[in-house]
């Protein structure tokens, strides 16, 4: 049965008749997504008919500015729209509230809604602004480097910290893709990255849904797939960077970003992988070492272990858990909660315990996990034959020049120790980490995995 219907009409994206027999409340997106070629010269129409208003804030930063913000600037003004603009002060702007303020400050009572015209920190920034602004706003996105686009969050830079802050989804949604052409190279990469990871993603949901009472969602399932699958068939295209490629790219990530308004949660598109990557760049922006690539490529990096974990929990025979040595080598509440403190920064590991009321699981429930992953194990290794070949998966990204580990990315043994090891802790998502955790299987595997990251 096919969950949902997905329409094209002339480069609009329309998802409608949702039909899902799971415990998820779903919920059809409030937004209008354009997808086509020569968008840049057109967008006004889009902005007229998602009835924005009149008068537009038009934020971007010096380099988008230049690639597409001056002449949508110009395309507003000939449709007889009034534009003002704010370009972001600064060639590496960092998504901070004083920042915000800024924008919010350049939003006059005359103003109808902001426009962000760039990527991930641009598109955070405006939708943060426009919700401390309360006004409504409109992205045009120019680079297919993420899945973010559509969500209701802005990662922000608080303190030291990236925090996710609650802002709100944009209405109106734009793409072009001969503009997601000029993005360099690593963008493309960082995209496919963030949505390959979610062949990883959807098993360790169902891995969730059996061991931890998680509500696996078929229609997110199905939409994710359907996102997959134009991904893989268009990977020669999008390394050519021609349109049908920059098209396909950026509707998988779009169709990916939609399943988190759909169910309201973050679940259908990440999964451990996320937080080895949020790990990588939190301590790098908190303890400082090398910079970390951009958060796709840190997500397929953390996907290629996550693979490797996949293997080992197929290759398993989970009939034969010695309950007793796992029982006695697991930690105590205190000892990890030590332990978590330790790996993470400063106030983070306390921070993860508190929103994560989940964090630690005492041994009925740990045994009950046990028993119930052993009697999955066969389904689970035909539910994981979605999951590619970790080798094929490298083999796509250095394609892209992406880096495939962690050595390569800059990422010290240590923190690769740690985000192997204790980021399964850091949201509620069940994961193959975890489950390997709970079958006492975790440290040897994440060795093994350390030992050849050596020998590479
Ligand atoms: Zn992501
Ligand atoms: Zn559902």
């Amino acid at each position: 049965m096919k969950h949902f219907d997905l329409i094209k009409k002339n480069g609009k994206l329309i998802i409608e008749n949702l039909r899902c027999g799971c415990a998820h409340d779903h919920t059809i997106p409030d937004m209008d997504i354009y997808i086509r070629t020569g968008l840049l010269d057109t967008c006004a129409e889009c902005i007229k008919d998602s009835g924005l208003g009149q008068n537009a804030l038009l934020v971007a930063d010096n380099t988008t500015y230049r690639l597409a913000g001056a002449k949508l600037q110009q395309n507003l003004i000939n449709a007889g729209l009034n534009c003002r603009v704010f370009v972001l002060p600064g060639d590496n702007v960092e998504p901070t509230p004083e920042m915000a303020d800024i924008i919010v400050s350049h939003v006059k009572d005359d103003v109808d809604f902001l426009i962000s015209v760039g990527s991930g920190v641009v598109t955070d920034l405006t939708r943060y602004s426009a919700h401390m602004a309360d006004k409504p706003f409109a992205v045009f996105g120019t680079a297919a480097s993420m899945d973010g686009y559509t969500s209701i969050t802005s990662s922000m830079m608080i303190g030291g910290m990236k925090i996710s802050k609650y802002g709100k989804a944009a209405r109106l949604i734009m793409f072009d893709p001969a503009v997601l052409a000029t993005a360099p190279m690593l963008m493309q990469a960082s995209g496919v990255g963030d949505l390959m990871a979610k062949y990883g993603v959807l098993v360790d949901w169902k891995l969730g849904s059996v061991a931890a009472g998680e509500v696996f969602c078929p229609l997110c399932g199905e939409l994710l797939m359907m996102a997959l699958d134009k991904c893989a068939s268009h990977i020669d295209d999008i390394l050519s960077r021609t349109e049908e490629g920059m098209e396909a790219l950026i509707e998988a990530l779009i169709l990916a970003g939609l399943t988190v308004l759909i169910v309201k949660n973050t679940r259908p598109v990440a999964s451990v992988e996320h937080n080895m990557a949020h790990y990588w760049d939190m301590m790098h922006v908190a303890c400082g070492g090398s910079p970390v690539p951009s958060h796709g490529i840190c997500v397929g990096i953390g996907f290629i272990y996550c693979l490797y974990f996949h293997e080992m929990l197929k290759n398993a025979d989970l009939r034969r858990i010695d309950k007793e040595r796992v029982r006695i080598s697991r930690m105590t509440r205190q000892q990890k909660k030590d332990y978590i403190c330790a790996c993470y920064p400063p106030g983070a590991g306390e921070d993860i315990m508190e929103a994560n009321e989940e964090w630690y699981i005492d041994w009925p429930e740990n045994e009950r996990r046990i028993d119930a992953l052993a009697a999955y194990h066969e389904q689970y290794i035909k539910d994981a034959a979605i999951l590619p070949e970790a080798e094929q998966v490298i083999k796509c990204f250095e394609r892209f020049g992406m880096p495939t580990k962690a050595s390569q990315a800059g990422i010290s043994h240590e923190r690769l120790r740690n985000a192997l090891l204790c980021t399964k802790d850091f949201r509620r998502r069940y994961s193959v980490a975890q489950a390997l955790s709970e079958l006492g299987l975790l440290e040897e595997c994440a060795f093994k995995l350390l030992e050849r990251e050596n020998s590479l």
